[in-house]
């Protein structure tokens, strides 16, 4: 059958190496309005287009022969010219912890990680996905594993909803959270990331509400105003330092955008709806960013913005300097914070022994000459977490 050509501008065919591409659309990165734009233009009614959402999505259904409640005719139609193509899932480690650290393949061999943390009460089946934005990242955050590798390129919508499904598949339920803090910087992709985050909140797919799904960002400030406009997502922010000088040296970005732009980009997100606050993400670097000073520093930056401060002890990974703050000083600084009213939480650390902990995540570029262990096979059987 002829391939016949699709007049829908998100429906691009993925990038290869060496400026090839596939010869099909992938259809996971179509969020419901562009699965409905797309049978229409074939020709059919678009509640179609809600049932192959449905179908992909929620049924995990990746063969368009077993999308029985579409006519003969569109399948034939989409098995012809479109294909539905999540990452291919290229290597597993399973922590002791019952984190599980994965890497997925993309299309043109480069690798990214998405890491699953379940709630450490065994009682409840609760979660916390970790997903990538892009391959490698940009903003060079010196205390960043994933900074190390530089920037590849970003992620498809599909390649980042494909982290979901695929863990939707593994646990036989989509994933309690999810946050955007594994690779890169996902308001640096903000396109692809919109249209993802719309398929985790929607009620055909994985049914995520705003408080379940996490955008992290460095602080890229004309992208803050932007999400605000489109996305009623929690927002958490990539703080480290309360002043310019430290955070200039920490995360570069800063130097574009520094606090004083950054700060009311933050408030205005939240808006006035009182239950909403911003996360504010700090690691703790010892003897850099943790001092008693630095606590009042950040009590005062923060006055006026409904906040929730999560201080990350420093994962260490080879090549870097720094070292993570000792617990007393993890304490007394929260302390601090929590003594002038500030929520405050510290991280437990999960799944470092696989290098599966924040900022840990490296990915890789493939490297053929090395022979990876295979894939599990999948659908695994649902496990209690
Ligand atoms: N680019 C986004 C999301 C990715 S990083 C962002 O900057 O928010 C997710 C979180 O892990 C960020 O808060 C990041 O600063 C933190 N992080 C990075 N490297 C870390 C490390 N080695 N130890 C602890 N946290 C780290």
């Amino acid at each position: 059958m002829a391939v016949i050509s699709i007049p829908l501008t998100n429906l691009a065919a993925t990038p290869l190496p060496g400026g090839l591409a596939t010869a099909r659309p992938n259809l996971l990165d179509l969020d419901l309005k562009g699965c409905e734009a797309l049978v229409t233009s074939l020709g059919h009614k678009a509640f179609n287009g809600r049932n192959l959402f449905k179908w992909i999505h929620k049924h995990g259904v990746l063969d368009f022969e077993a999308m029985t409640d579409l006519s003969l005719g569109l399948r034939t139609q989409l098995h012809d010219t479109t294909e539905i193509r999540p990452p291919r899932l290229a290597e597993e480690w399973p922590s002791a912890d019952g984190t599980r650290k994965w890497m997925m393949e993309l299309a043109d061999g480069q690798r990214v990680e998405t890491v699953l943390i379940p709630l450490l009460i065994p009682q409840e089946r609760r979660n916390t996905l970790c997903v990538s934005s892009q391959v490698g990242c940009a903003l060079n955050c010196s205390f960043c594993a994933t900074a190390r590798q530089g920037f590849n390129r970003n992620l498809t919508p599909g390649e980042i909803i494909g982290q979901v499904w695929h863990a939707t598949r593994w646990l036989g339920v989509p994933p309690s959270n999810v946050v955007l803090m594994g690779m890169g910087e996902p308001l640096a992709n903000f396109d692809n990331l919109v249209t993802a985050l719309s398929i985790m909140q929607d009620d055909l797919a994985y049914m995520a509400a705003k408080q379940r799904v996490t955008v992290s960002t460095s602080g890229i400030v004309p992208n803050i105003y932007r999400l605000a406009e489109v996305s009623d997502v929690s927002l958490a922010v990539s703080l480290h330092a309360p002043n310019d000088a430290l955070r200039d040296e920490l995360v570069p970005i800063n130097r574009k955008y520094p606090l004083e732009v950054l700060i009311p980009a933050c408030r205005n997100y939240i808006g006035d709806e009182r239950r909403r606050r911003v996360t504010w993400e700090y690691v703790m670097l010892d003897g850099v960013n943790d001092s008693p000073t630095h606590a009042k520093q950040l009590i005062r930056l923060l006055e006026g913005t409904r906040s929730k401060v999560n201080l990350i002890p420093f994962n260490p990974f080879p090549g870097s300097d720094y070292r993570t703050s000792p617990s007393e000083r993890i304490i007394a600084f929260r302390d601090r914070l929590i003594r002038s009213g500030l929520f405050t939480t510290t991280r437990k650390t999960r799944g470092d022994e696989i290098s599966a902990a924040c900022g840990q995540l490296v990915g890789r570029v493939r490297d053929r000459g090395r022979r990876a262990p295979a894939p599990p096979a999948w659908p695994l059987p649902v496990v209690a977490t």
